[in-house]
Parts: C-alpha cells; structure tokens; sequence
C-alpha cells in the first residue's frame, strides 16, 4: 500500500484536475539468463507485483532481456513465470529515480527441494515430521479422498523438474 499510495491518490485526483498530479517513477532493465543453457531466455513472462497485485508486466526478448518503464517508485516482488518451469520470485526490488536498475537474473532458478540419502526434510522450527507425500499429476478418486484426509497433498498438474516431494501441513509449506 505504502509504495502506490502517492501514485493512486494522484491517478484519483487526475480524473478531477488533469496535468496537476505528479508521481515519481522510474525503470527497471534486465537480462533473463538460461541457467541450464548458455545465453538469454526469450519469452519469459516477466511481472512486477506489489502485494500480489501486478504494477507492470512485459515478456523477455529473443536475447533474454526486458524493460519496464514508468514504474511508481518502490520496493516490488520480480516474477518470473514460464510454462515447464518453476516461478522465480525475486523479493525487494526496488525502483528509484534515481536510474534504470538493471538486473542479470538466472532462470530457472536454484532449485530448493533436494532430497539427499538418508537426510531429513525440516521444517520451520526444525521439525521434520508430520509431513505428508506431494502428489502430481490429475488425481484420482481415493486420491482425493486421501487429500481430503490430510494423508496427501495434491500438488497440481504441473511437474517442472523441480518440484517438492513433501508438505507440511501445519506451516502450510512445501519441502
Ligand atoms: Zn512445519
């Protein structure tokens, strides 16, 4: 709320009395890298969002890389999204007049779900246990019967390569 407050107020006060609002904006630059390739990532949805709302969106270009401009001033989540592949939210990035910040991002991302021999998952606090199976893939009957006795999570349809294997149903959070 606190980033747009300037700039909503003026859009409302510009549908009264035109061309006496004034925001502050500026601009956001960026190559997409593929991370498993070598190059730019063409086609990547690319969002700026403010409390899960979307300020600005575009796509990444043939070499990977994107703008945006006549962005509010403030501090954004960067999201990157892409059919196949994992999102990739960048947290705190902020938008100054300053000048174009130009960021060089990697996608897909780190994967954070390894799954090492004989190691735990933990979970906030450090627990690790409670946890039920992540299932993928359309669910049958009994498997929705299962996930609606908490014995399994259905994680959707889509599997990206990285994908949890657990859940925590007590944290709400995927391991
Ligand atoms: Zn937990």
């Amino acid at each position: 709320m606190k980033l747009a407050a300037c700039c909503l107020s003026s859009v409302a006060f510009l549908l009264f009395q035109p061309f006496t609002g004034k925001c502050q904006v500026g601009q956001l630059a960026g190559q997409v890298n593929n991370s498993k390739g070598s190059g730019g990532f063409p086609g990547i949805t690319v969002t700026l969002q403010h409390d899960g709302h979307t300020i600005a969106g575009t796509a990444t270009n043939q070499d990977g890389t994107f703008s945006l401009s006549n962005l509010p001033v403030g501090t954004y989540d960067l999201v990157l999204e892409m059919i196949g592949y994992r999102t990739e939210r960048q947290i705190g990035v902020s938008i100054t007049t300053a000048q174009a910040a130009r960021l060089t991002i990697p996608f897909p991302g780190p994967c954070p779900y390894t799954y090492p021999h004989h190691k735990l998952s933990v979970c906030m606090g450090g627990h690790t246990n409670h946890f039920i199976p992540i299932a993928y893939g359309l669910p049958t009957a009994r498997m929705m019967q299962r996930a609606k006795q908490g014995k399994v999570y259905l994680g959707g349809c889509q599997v990206t390569g990285c994908d949890p294997k657990y859940y925590c149903p007590i944290h709400q959070k995927e391991l």
